[in-house]
């Protein structure tokens, strides 16, 4: 699969029923006019469903979920699937999201069998890595980076990336307002399509979609996104108001 464009929304826990409803409906209706734009909206599962009824006739906008579990089925009392969701036409799941690996002690192990399952569902995965600020500040960003995509994704195929985009997204910038700068996205960026050529090939670090994430927003993702390796953002904040968001996807 080659190189997309593509702005996901990952919403966390926030919307009740009626905020997410009215918040789906403005972004179907103006995100129109951006149909060469990949987008994606990761709500909470509560709302999943819904989401992907209102979207079901749309050809580039897609809904996700936060999280699946690392089990088929069985006894995991409020576990969700990737069986589950791919009955409810939920497109894609994030996996190894900062928080998730910090507040809920994901490991390596875990998120390589949550891409499995999700693989198993037919389930395209965004999978998110990127170093604390401790990890920068040593100039350690390179090596955790590294390893992150290796520890993983040595597990899967070169076909396999068909269904993977990568989300680098610094923990210190998650949230925190402080964005990554263009020339720091670019040059993480660049470097992690060459760890992909080193564990695959050179077609595969050169066709795989990479996103940058961490306090992008409405006045700073068309500058990141004119970075050369950069291709479009994973939003937290910024995706929870309509306007924003449609800026974001306006800034190709
Ligand atoms: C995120 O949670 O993936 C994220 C990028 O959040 P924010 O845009 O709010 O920094």
């Amino acid at each position: 699969m080659s190189r997309k464009k593509i702005v996901a929304g990952n919403w966390k826990m926030n919307t009740n029923l009626n905020e997410a409803i009215d918040l789906i409906n403005i972004l179907k209706t103006t995100t129109k006019q951006f149909s060469s734009i990949e987008k994606i909206i990761f709500p909470p599962f509560t709302f999943l469903n819904t989401a992907a009824e209102v979207l079901k006739s749309e050809t580039s906008f897609f809904v996700g979920a936060q999280n699946c579990s690392e089990h088929a089925k069985g006894a995991f009392t409020g576990e969700i699937s990737a069986e589950m969701l791919n009955s409810i036409a939920c497109k894609f799941v994030l996996v190894g999201h900062s928080e998730r690996r910090t507040y809920f002690k994901e490991t390596n192990e875990q998120l390589v069998s949550k891409i499995q399952h999700a693989f198993k569902n037919n389930l395209h995965v965004i999978f998110c890595f990127g170093e604390v600020l401790e990890e920068r500040k040593s100039e350690k960003h390179f090596d955790i980076v590294k390893q992150q995509l290796e520890n993983v994704l040595k597990n899967f195929s070169e076909k396999d990336l068909d269904k993977i985009y990568l989300a680098y997204e610094p923990v210190w910038a998650i949230g925190t307002g402080e964005t990554a700068t263009p020339q720091q996205a670019q040059e993480m960026h660049a470097y992690i399509r060459k760890v992909i050529g080193q564990i695959f090939s050179t077609k595969a670090a050169e066709n795989i979609s990479i996103l940058y994430g961490g306090s992008c927003n409405a006045q700073n993702a068309a500058e990141l996104f004119s970075c050369a390796d950069v291709d479009g953002g994973l939003i937290g904040g910024a995706s929870l108001k309509a306007d924003d968001f449609c800026k974001i996807i306006a800034s190709f």
